[in-house]
């Protein structure tokens, strides 16, 4: 059997350009690969990459599971491609980084954009640590970029490191939630609320709506107390219903305003140049750790200290740093 050649650099970065879909998603299985091969290989398609990219918006958009983020992200994209615009989805999943299951699930989910045209669907990338999750998402938005998407939906769920991590990727953050699931706050705490840019009471349909925008009115009088999640812009309350459709336009009306606003202040691209030092030093961390966690000496001197610590018999301090000596 004749071994396929293998694509070039420059195959991976012309398809991308042409927004080839097949190659964009072998770019993207490229960037995911932890291969040594393949990391020399991605990195210089990033390269050529990287100056074609940044021309788009990227919201992340969280809630807990069964909030509606797949049926409104499906309605908010066929909305954004109908009006001309490309529009990636990707998943940041905790769960499936640490078990190889996943929240986010891989059902069918969203069956209109996964074959609208103008639409690209990644699945998450499973395991790994979520650091390694965050990172091939990263380099996933350049390349998406690259291929001319204009408007990038990274979904996560509302269960807290991944908010962080997501919302240190993107420019706007927004929060959807439910009525009647709790009077706490529906579990999310106060933190996830003041990373968000927007609030979206989903599921205002029905008998539900009355209920939904009342919720979305309790919320407005209550955010002027947090801390803005984007310094210059007032984080508000708006209830839509991901199923009908109605309130979704508005959401989106409210997404460029943001944009238009922060551009003209520079916070726009402020936030975007403190984002790429931040993955910068997330880099150098994984890097540093990745280098450690394999480094032979240390591999095979963990389990004795691992254990003189459990047993009392070491301060975790010293071991630490017999340990980082080592490696
Ligand atoms: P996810 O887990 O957050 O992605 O939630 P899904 O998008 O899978 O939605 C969970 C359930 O809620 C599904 O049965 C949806 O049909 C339903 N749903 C989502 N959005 C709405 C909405 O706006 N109105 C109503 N009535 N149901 C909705």
């Amino acid at each position: 059997m004749t071994k396929r050649p293998s694509l070039t650099v420059s195959d991976y970065v012309e398809g991308v350009r042409n927004n080839d879909r097949t190659i964009l998603a072998k770019t993207i299985t490229l960037i995911e690969s932890s291969s040594p091969k393949h990391t020399e290989q991605a990195a210089k398609v990033l390269k050529e990459l990287m100056p074609h990219s940044g021309r788009s918006i990227r919201i992340g958009i969280t809630g807990i599971p069964g909030v509606g983020k797949s049926t409104f992200i499906e309605c908010l994209g066929s909305m954004l491609t109908k009006l001309e615009h490309k529009v990636a989805v990707m998943a940041v999943d905790p769960s499936s980084a640490l078990s190889g299951g996943s929240i986010l699930g891989d059902k069918t989910r969203m069956e209109k954009l996964s074959v609208d045209p103008n639409a690209f669907i990644r699945p998450s990338p499973s395991g790994g640590t979520l650091g390694g999750v965050t990172r091939k998402t990263r380099e996933a938005i350049i390349v998406c970029e690259a291929a001319g998407y204009d408007i990038i939906l990274i979904e996560t769920v509302g269960v807290g490191q991944s908010e962080i991590a997501v919302r240190s990727m993107v420019d706007f953050f927004l929060l959807l939630m439910l009525t009647g699931a709790g009077d706490d706050l529906q579990g999310i705490k106060r933190g996830i609320m003041e990373l968000a840019d927007l609030l979206v009471v989903n599921k205002a349909d029905g008998e539900n709506r009355l209920a939904a925008e009342t919720l979305a009115g309790e919320f407005n009088k209550f955010l002027h107390y947090l801390m803005p999640a984007t310094e210059g812009w007032t984080t508000e309350a708006t209830a839509c219903s991901s199923t009908t459709g109605v309130g979704v336009k508005e959401v989106w009306n409210l997404i460029e305003s943001f944009k238009t606003k922060m551009q003209a202040s520079g916070k726009y691209d402020n936030r975007r140049r403190e984002q790429a030092k931040d993955w910068m030093n997330a880099m150098i961390e994984d890097r540093l750790l990745a280098d450690f966690n394999s480094n032979k000496a240390v591999k095979k001197l963990l389990p004795e200290i691992e254990a003189a610590v459990l047993a009392g018999e070491l301060s975790p301090t010293i071991a630490a740093k017999r340990l980082i000596d080592l490696a």
